[in-house]
């Protein structure tokens, strides 16, 4: 029987995807930027925020300069932002210490913002044809199948056990195209659920095929009840403008627009009170769940209606948002959804 690398590859000659968008004029660039989008996020909705980052970032030096509202806006709907904040951090640094040039070493790469071991593998394989193992959730997947890696994978011990089998397998030429093989084959074949093991090149000697047993592996994330969390998010209104207020650059939501927020829908937060005096309505909107990895967010958002234009704001931090014209600045999904309502209502 072929080897493991030799039956992917030619899996992947036959059936992976060549015709993605990072795939075509590739560079070191354009495929970390992708791997980063990648992260937590399916191709097809990846694809057109690569296309629109591509557009306007055409190259390291170009997202290096970019203000990052600039670059949060265009990261609106993708979620995990900090994902973004490190990227823009990562091309500075490339362009103050690397010349704006994609440094070539795994050391030198892992050593950016945002980069772990796998991805650094995969942008130094894909983009500059060096031979690196990856481990991302969905070679992980594969792996822990193959060889019947139990226990989940965020485990210590069980991610050494999984680097090793990655390692083993990578091989030293085609590596690029051995790095997309695997990706694609967690993706297209080895699925989370019904993997199709009838098409895959390692059927005959997968053990979790062999046992049945494929939706044993890998081992699943101990389950923990997400806690529940509320809050208030204040919306200013005026002649068809909303109030925004820039988050700190820290935690949730790092350096996006959004609304102030309060504990209790009773009485305004004192960052508003001087701002819309006491000529004002308030209209409470309809209420939402929006789900963070580590806890649930139930949003009351209410609508400040105000008389007169409020004063004494603060243009560095608060901004007004003309709800008839589109967003030039980075907002998290939920304050886009309550802003989709309100422009669909006026
Ligand atoms: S045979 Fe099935 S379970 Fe095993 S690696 Fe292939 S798709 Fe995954």
């Amino acid at each position: 029987m072929s080897s493991f690398s030799d039956r992917v590859l030619t899996w992947f000659d036959a059936n992976g995807r060549k015709h993605l968008p990072w795939q075509q004029q590739i560079s070191a660039y354009r495929v970390w930027v992708s791997e980063i989008m990648l992260q937590q996020t399916q191709v097809t909705t990846v694809i057109p925020y690569f296309e629109r980052f591509m557009q306007r970032f055409p190259d390291v030096v170009s997202l290096a300069d970019a203000p990052q509202d600039d670059v949060l806006h265009l990261w609106t709907g993708l979620g995990y932002y900090a994902r973004a904040r490190n990227l823009h951090k990562a091309a500075q640094q490339i362009a103050v210490q690397h010349n704006g040039e994609f440094p070539q070493t795994l050391e030198q790469v892992m050593a950016l913002p945002g980069i772990g071991r796998s991805t650094a593998g995969a942008i130094l394989s894909i983009a500059c044809g060096q031979s690196h193992p990856i481990l991302d959730g969905n070679v992980k997947r594969v792996l822990a199948r193959y060889y019947a890696v139990s226990g989940w994978p965020g485990k210590r011990a069980v991610e050494d056990t999984l680097w090793q089998h990655a390692t083993a397998n990578t091989p030293a030429t085609r590596t690029h195209h051995y790095t997309q093989a695997m990706m694609d084959l967690g993706a297209m074949i080895c699925t989370r659920s019904k993997p199709a093991c009838d098409q895959c090149p390692l059927q005959s000697d997968c053990i979790a095929y062999a046992q049945g047993q494929q939706s044993d592996y890998p081992g699943k994330k101990p389950k923990k009840i997400l806690p529940v969390k509320r809050t208030i998010m204040w919306i200013p209104f005026y002649q068809g403008s909303v109030l925004l207020t820039q988050r700190p650059q820290s935690g949730i939501w790092g350096g996006l627009w959004s609304f102030v927020e309060g504990d209790t829908d009773t009485s305004l937060p004192h960052a508003l009170r001087s701002v819309t005096g006491s000529d004002f309505n308030t209209d409470a909107l309809p209420g939402f769940r929006h789900t963070f990895s580590h806890y649930h967010l139930d949003i009351q958002p209410i609508l400040i209606e105000c008389r007169s234009l409020p004063a004494g704001i603060s243009e560095d931090t608060h901004r007004w948002v003309d709800l008839s014209q589109s967003l030039t600045i980075g907002v998290p999904t939920p304050v886009k959804r309550i802003l989709t309502g309100l422009t669909k209502q006026l």
